[in-house]
This record gives structure tokens, C-alpha cells and sequence, in this order.
């Protein structure tokens, strides 16, 4: 059986000390997780997760991924660089970015390829905001969403982490059911099965509000493989809690 990923999605939140404490606190808890763990820290801090996180079982995320590979693109951070620092993991495709930073299907899916091609794991976000979900296109969203990234050239679909995100549950503190929940991931297995054999490796995972609270029934899912956790993961205790569900 695939270990369940519980990956903290920090946001732009942090500064050296906090980030030193926050880590510490994790690191004194977590000796021996039985599902895999992971942070992903504002590109500022990636050399300080590394330098605190080596020989750890938590592995460094990265939160985004520049779509392209090197040169006169100010501001942007390439999968190489990132591969500097030990990344591991890479989120795509956040709605935050989809929504503030006009990130398209296209582009998403470009940057999940940039993070194959440097050996970093995409988590591809995938998710139907409230409006979406009314109108009973929760489904056609993500599949639409997903198909962008694993059809893009054919291959290596097996190398992702899907996170389905519901948009209307990010930070509102509204968790999806785990029965809705469940509904979405098994109709995005479905969709992985008809491209592929080996579907049954990739991990899906919930984020949207999940919380020390809600984190055990979602998990329980046939289908929930994990979370990727927002302001729960700002918290030691809560995080840790969040991590022992994933036991
Ligand atoms: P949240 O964020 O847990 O604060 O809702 C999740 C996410 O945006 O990844």
C-alpha cells in the first residue's frame, strides 16, 4: 500500500526564527512517521529548510515553479534551482496562483513537466471554486484541470502527486465532506485508471481546511491519500496531530 503524504503548504508566511522554531518542534515529534511527510517554505527560506531538514524524514516542498527553464525572467525560481536545495516536492498550480497570478491549465501543466525533467515531484492542484460547484461542474473543472498535466506529452503521470483543493474551502475554514471529498477523488482515480496501469501509485490528496479535527475521517477515504495543509500546518501540535491521522 502507497504511505499517505501529509505536505504543509506555509503560504507567504514565516521569517528566519519563526521558521527555526516551527521546524525544531516538528522535528523533535516526528522521529519515525509512518506516512511520508513534507513542507513547502517560501522560496526565501528553501536554503534554511534544507540546512534544518537534512538527514530528516520531513522533505523540503517548494510552493511554485518557474514554467520556464532559464534566463531573463525576473523574479522566477527554475526547477534547477530548486534541485539546489534538496527540494523534493513542488506545488503547481495552487488556486492562489491560478486565481492571483492568471496561472492557466497550460501553464500549470508546463511547470509540473519543469519539476519532472530537475527530478521534483509536482503536487498538481486541482479544484472547482463555489460558483463551479453550484453549477455541477465540480467534475468537468478538474478533470479539465488534471488532463492538462498528465496528456501534455504522454508520459510520466506516474510521477505526481494530485491535491484536490476545493477553491471555497481554502482558509474559509468550510472542509469539504469527507463524502465529497471522496466523490472527487475517486472520480480523478477514475480518470488516472483510463490513462494508465500504474494509477494506482498515485497519491491524491485532500487539502482545504483540513485541520487536528477533520484530518482522521478524511483520511480514512478510500481514495484520500493524504493532505496538503494550509494554516494548520503554521501550528506544531496541530500539524503533528494531522501527521499521527496519517499513521
Ligand atoms: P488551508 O489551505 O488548509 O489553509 O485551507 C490549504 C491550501 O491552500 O493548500
Amino acid at each position: 500500500m502507497k504511505k499517505k503524504l501529509i505536505a504543509g503548504n506555509w503560504k507567504m508566511n514565516g521569517g528566519l526564527a519563526a521558521n527555526q522554531a516551527l521546524l525544531q518542534a516538528l522535528l523533535q515529534d516526528v522521529a519515525t512517521p509512518a506516512c511520508d511527510v513534507a513542507v513547502a517554505v517560501p522560496a526565501a527560506y528553501l536554503a534554511q529548510g534544507q540546512a534544518l531538514l537534512q538527514g530528516s524524514p520531513i522533505s523540503l516542498a517548494a510552493q511554485d515553479v518557474s514554467q520556464h527553464e532559464v534566463g531573463a525572467y525576473t523574479g522566477e525560481v527554475s526547477a534547477a534551482m530548486l534541485g539546489d536545495f534538496g527540494v523534493r516536492y513542488a506545488i503547481v498550480g495552487h488556486s492562489e496562483r491560478r486565481q492571483y497570478h492568471g496561472e492557466t491549465d497550460s501553464v500549470v501543466a508546463t511547470k509540473a513537466h519543469r519539476a519532472l525533467a530537475a527530478g521534483i515531484t509536482p503536487i498538481v492542484c486541482v479544484g472547482e471554486t463555489l460558483a463551479e460547484r453550484e453549477a455541477g461542474q465540480t467534475e468537468v473543472v478538474v478533470k479539465r484541470q488534471l488532463a492538462a498535466v498528465i496528456h501534455l506529452n504522454g508520459h510520466c503521470i506516474t510521477e505526481i502527486v494530485v491535491a484536490y483543493e476545493p477553491v471555497w474551502a481554502i482558509g474559509t475554514g468550510k472542509t469539504a465532506t469527507a463524502e465529497q471529498a471522496q466523490a472527487v477523488h475517486a472520480a480523478l482515480r477514475a480518470q488516472l485508471s483510463a490513462a494508465s496501469d500504474k494509477a494506482d501509485r498515485i497519491r491524491i490528496v485532500y487539502g482545504g481546511s483540513m485541520n487536528a479535527a477533520n484530518a482522521a475521517e478524511l483520511l480514512a477515504q478510500a481514495d484520500i491519500d493524504g493532505g496538503l495543509i494550509g494554516g494548520a500546518s503554521l501550528k506544531a501540535p496541530d500539524f503533528l496531530k494531522i501527521i499521527a491521522a496519517a499513521q
